[in-house]
């Protein structure tokens, strides 16, 4: 049997998300749904790779990660929610 105590923690919590392209930025509720319209990139370049093991990370609005797509010579697979 474990007994318990309560304790406060601090943590971060984003108030804001901006678009590293076009720099929107959004206030952020608590609830944080503001941020679904934002997409964020956690890119990690394997050792060899022209960029060797740097770590790029970067939110993007979906209207620039929409218009990125479109310069894609080929569209990606879309799939229902
Ligand atoms: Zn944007």
């Amino acid at each position: 049997m474990k007994e318990f105590k309560e304790v406060k923690v601090t943590k971060k919590i984003p108030t804001a998300i901006t678009c590293n392209k076009c720099g929107k930025t959004l206030a952020l509720t608590e609830y944080g749904l503001e941020e679904n319209e934002f997409h964020s990139f956690n890119i990690v370049f394997p050792y060899g790779s022209m960029y060797d093991e740097e770590r790029w990370k970067f939110d993007i609005c979906e209207t620039c990660l929409v218009d990125f797509v479109r310069t894609f010579k080929h569209s990606p697979g879309i799939s229902g929610a």
